[in-house]
């Protein structure tokens, strides 16, 4: 217990905080210590194709999911949903039937700040939300987003221990800078989306989020004006993949 040092004590040495020392780095703990000894972390895809993933974290909720799914209907568009775990054990009627070209990622269990949790507390945030995902959308999600993509070496072990590629964003919709003009957020997304672009956007939250929401189909029809493609997640990474050199 810190008890009444803890005034003395800085503040990453708190209750809530990683300790400086403990094993959340892959040298500390020989018994953290996971089989392979890489982990994928990526915000954007080096592609000369064409394809941009459009995602949205904290789902899934009763005010805006549907909204979503049904404008992603109507353009036949795929997405990436990464969902928080007790959102979707409550909200799980909202997708039943609804993710058919969708990719589900895990968000953790309670929307949780993964860079001051340790090695257990990531995987247990994981491990619940993923066991969510598999029991209401059959699905095995391969994605982690961790909560404002904050993340510690604890969560890279974590995920590479679930077999996880983390996966951040390279640009996102901004519905506080354009709350009273919708045309300059879909312009932005728009014309600024390059191959390769992961996108951010939230099916969750307050009606601020409507900028965003409330668009998506001009967003989609626009982006396919300049000859992109919507791609789930995992499409993107697998169209980004260098190839391995041909042997001799
Ligand atoms: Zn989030």
């Amino acid at each position: 217990m810190l008890g009444a040092a803890s005034s003395k004590v800085p503040r990453w040495f708190g209750p809530d905080r990683q300790p400086l020392q403990g094993g959340y780095a892959a040298g500390s703990d020989r018994n953290l210590w996971p089989a392979e000894g890489q982990q994928g972390v990526t915000w954007h895809v080096s592609t000369d194709q064409p394809l941009v993933a459009l995602t949205f974290d904290d789902g899934p909720g009763p005010n805006y999911t549907p909204l979503v799914l049904d404008t992603l209907d109507k353009y036949d568009a795929p997405a990436t949903f990464f969902m928080v775990g007790e959102r979707l054990a409550e909200h799980h009627k909202l997708v039943e039937g609804r993710l058919g070209r969708h990719e589900v990622g895990n968000h953790t269990w309670s929307h949780a700040d993964l860079s001051e949790q340790d090695f257990d507390g990531v995987t247990r945030q994981l491990k619940r939300t993923h066991d969510a995902i598999v029991t209401y959308t059959g699905r095995v999600p391969r994605l982690l987003r961790p909560p404002w993509g904050h993340l510690g070496g604890s969560t890279l072990l974590a995920a590479n221990a679930l077999g996880y590629d983390v996966v951040l964003w390279s640009y996102q919709m901004h519905e506080k800078r354009y709350a009273q003009n919708p045309q300059a957020q879909i312009s932005d997304i728009v014309t600024k989306s390059r191959p390769g672009e992961i996108i951010l956007a939230h099916d969750y939250g307050d009606q601020q989020r409507l900028v965003a929401l409330g668009h998506l189909g001009p967003m989609i029809e626009g982006l396919r004006a300049r000859g992109m493609k919507l791609v789930t997640v995992s499409e993107l990474l697998a169209a980004g993949r260098v190839r391995p050199p041909k042997g001799p």
